[in-house]
């Protein structure tokens, strides 16, 4: 073996001369030099970052044959065929070849003529093939797409475990073989269950890549019948183009595709759909023309753009929740491979959630709905019809049970409709199984309301903690005047105080003229007739009131006004009634071609747009009763009166955060808004819990910050 200091002078000769590489990318040498040092190693980067090279460089540099264990037989013929074209001998065996073939590549590789063999792991589930292998000893063992061993991981592959069985074997040698494990996405659970599957011995890891330098990530609440006019409008702009847009139906993905491709909003964006209900002769028409630029969107429900290697897309939006973090990042990553500037934009509301409750309960029922199912089994096989008939549940519900017991080996079910009774273990995997999936979801939703960092957090979720700590400065929490997309906030607790009071008091009504409303309710001097407007705003838009234009003539001038009703879901609101209460929060500029020109909220004093501060200033409250809300102050800003311990407080904290932000390298209202700051001072909250109900204190800042705020608030002078 050469020696550390020759190494690298022996890799990046073959680099050259082999795959005709000028230099290294990022980490490859690094990892080259410890696989040739003999060490296990574990590679966690992005997809396209370059690992197989990390894994091909050593095996040509340590000679024998390297042994690779790839899950997809399409990745692996792909891989084969490029090193053959670099005139290296490569075989593989895969359920997809002749006999003939995985013969000649058995007799090859036991008489040590083979650089590479690939095999599919499910090979090694046939007689006498692992004693086959075990008959050599490999230069090294590369496994791909490691987080199929993994139960955690999203691609858990059964046949993947058995190679922590075999592995020993194949490796057993006074200076063990090698092993590397390659992936491009394992959280932090899924890296210990890989090195722990397969036995690494000290092994050494490289996670590296994630941060994407280019890429500013928005996160924005949108309610559902607003996201069409926001991405149509987003898109208007050429320079966003070309752009992916993920939808979650194909419905969606048909009328969004249209909407943009229609001239009603004054420009024609040569858009398409793309998703399962597609005949796969059109989506590779659609692939190729984005490919070709001759289609500037695509909106897609499927993994749309695996097989597209298009450097220049500048944006990518999701027009809902994603359902992992590993899928978000892997779709927003096909933005900006070029290195330009490009921007994401993840829209998201409290009905995504639902809609994702929906379709985990009816992927994973209840365990108890499996176990009436299981107690019904028997050794003797019974029909599925009549089991299902005597049941006590749904048709679908047992359909659905049935099926996960049968996965879990609770049950099995033979051709002629008959099941038997299978082993008691499916609970366990079952309960596993249900439960992480359940906590993807809860960490995509954790993520969406984070007030950390977008691009750091989607770091340390793969596990780079090194680098997981520094801001992005692009994102929209770094820099949110910057965010191009904030369309609606959360509804703070007193608005929804509020909003609970003009409940109550339409309760006994038909229905109210909006201004005695207003009067009724005191409201006048504390809410501005347009912040009123925003509030009820959000209540149809929640579908808790509906609005009516009315008039009438009063000494013959016809007067306009708008008259609102509680719906049915308004009759029942309670104060604990979870409802998705959204205020508009400013909006894109070029929003306005499709209505009235909205106006993005002052976020900042040095980077406000001189342009929309003029046009706000522009709208009066008093301009009969605007369609749309264009701009909505938050209660909270309106200005509280400090005592001296609550200035001696704020001054304090100004103190500390000045110093935060300089050790962060971010701006002062990054740490803490001026509004927040305040309400802090002015609560001055004993405890985390009572820190938390301020606004502008999420659980990620309670936790940062949290400790020295409360110090800072209870400290006397
Ligand atoms: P991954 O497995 O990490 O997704 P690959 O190993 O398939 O990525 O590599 C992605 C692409 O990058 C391939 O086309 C490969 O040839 C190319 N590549 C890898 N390393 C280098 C390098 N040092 N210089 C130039 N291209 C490289
Ligand atoms: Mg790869």
């Amino acid at each position: 073996m050469a020696k550390d200091g020759e190494s690298g002078d022996v890799l990046g000769e073959l680099l050259r001369s082999v795959f005709g590489f000028a230099r290294f990318r990022a980490n490859q040498e690094a990892v080259c030099r410890a696989a040739m040092a003999g060490r296990d190693l574990l590679l966690v980067m992005p997809t396209g970052a370059g690992k197989s090279l990390c894994y091909q460089l050593p095996a040509i540099a340590l000679g024998g044959t390297a042994l690779v264990i790839s899950p997809l037989i399409a990745l692996m013929d792909d891989q084969a065929a490029k090193l053959t074209a670099r005139g290296l001998r490569v075989a593989r065996i895969h359920s997809g070849l002749d006999r003939g073939v995985a013969r000649q590549a058995c007799v090859d590789y036991l008489q040590g003529t083979l650089q590479f063999l690939f095999i599919a792991p499910e090979r090694l589930r046939v007689p006498g093939f692992p004693e086959m292998l075990a008959k050599r000893r490999p230069g090294l063992i590369a496994i791909d797409e490691a987080h199929c061993i993994s139960q955690w991981g999203h691609d858990f592959r059964p046949d993947y475990r058995m190679l922590g069985r075999y592995l020993p074997a194949l490796r057993a040698g006074a200076d063990p073989v090698p092993v590397l494990a390659l992936t491009a996405t394992a959280t932090p659970a899924v890296q210990a269950d890989i090195l722990a599957q397969l036995g690494m011995v000290k092994p050494v890891k490289f996670i590296h890549g994630f941060r994407r330098e280019n890429l500013a990530i928005e996160v924005a609440e949108v309610p559902m019948p607003e996201r069409a006019g926001a991405i149509s409008s987003l898109l208007a702009d050429p320079s966003r183009r070309p752009a992916i847009v993920y939808a979650t139906s194909r419905k969606q993905s048909e009328s969004l595709a249209a909407e943009l491709y229609s001239t009603a909003s004054g420009h024609r964006i040569r858009a398409a759909a793309y998703h399962a209900g597609l005949n796969s002769e059109i989506r590779e028409r659609v692939q190729t023309a984005f490919q070709a630029g001759e289609l500037e969107v695509v909106v897609a429900t499927i993994a749309f753009g695996m097989g597209i290697d298009k450097a220049d897309i500048r944006t990518v939006i999701h027009a809902g929740l994603p359902a992992t973090l590993e899928g978000y990042y892997q779709e927003i990553g096909r933005a900006g491979r070029d290195g330009a500037p490009s921007r994401t934009y993840l829209m998201h509301s409290y009905a995504d959630q639902r809609t994702h409750d929906f379709f985990l309960n009816r992927d994973y029922p209840p365990a108890d709905h499996l176990h009436q199912v299981f107690k019904a089994l028997a050794e003797e096989p019974q029909p599925v019809d009549e089991l299902r008939a005597a049941s006590k549940l749904g048709e679908e519900e047992f359909d659905k049970a049935l099926e996960k017991l049968e996965i879990h080996g609770g049950a099995r079910v033979d051709f002629g409709g008959n099941v038997t009774v299978g082993g008691p273990g499916w609970k366990k995997t079952y309960e596993v199984q249900a439960q992480f999936r359940a906590e993807q979801i809860e960490k995509v939703l954790r993520y969406t309301t984070s007030t950390d960092c977008r691009m750091a957090s989607l770091v340390k979720h793969f596990g780079d903690m090194a680098d997981g700590s520094r801001p992005c400065g692009l994102c929209d929490v770094c820099d949110p005047a910057g965010a191009v997309l904030r369309l609606f906030r959360r509804a703070t607790p007193s608005e929804r105080d509020i909003v609970q009071a003009i409940a109550d008091d339409l309760r006994g009504v038909d229905s109210k003229a909006t201004g005695t409303l207003q009067r009724n309710l005191e409201l006048v001097g504390r809410l501005s007739r347009n912040e009123f407007e925003a509030l009820l705003d959000a209540m149809v838009r929640a579908g808790l009131t509906e609005i009516e234009e009315a008039e009438f003539e009063k000494a013959g001038e016809l007067i306009r006004f708008r008259k609102v009703r509680l719906t049915a879901a308004g009759l029942d609101l309670r104060a604990k009634t979870p409802i998705e209460l959204l205020i508009s929060d400013g909006m894109v500029e070029e929003f306005g071609r499709r209505g009235p020109a909205p106006v993005r909220r002052k976020k900042s004093k040095s980077k406000s747009n001189p342009v929309a501060a003029k046009t706000a200033a522009k709208i009066t409250p008093s301009i009969a009763a605007p369609a749309r809300i264009l701009e909505v102050k938050t209660i909270e800003a309106v200005p509280v009166q400090l005592s001296t311990v609550g200035e001696a407080v704020a001054a304090r904290l100004k103190e500390w955060r000045a110093a935060e932000a300089k050790r962060l390298r971010v701006p002062a209202y990054v740490v803490m808004h001026d509004r927040t700051l305040t309400a802090v001072a002015h609560a001055r909250p004993a405890n985390p819990k009572q820190l938390l109900e301020i606004d502008g204190m999420g659980p990620a800042k309670v936790e940062k910050f949290g400790e020295v705020i409360l110090g800072l608030c209870a400290a006397r002078g």
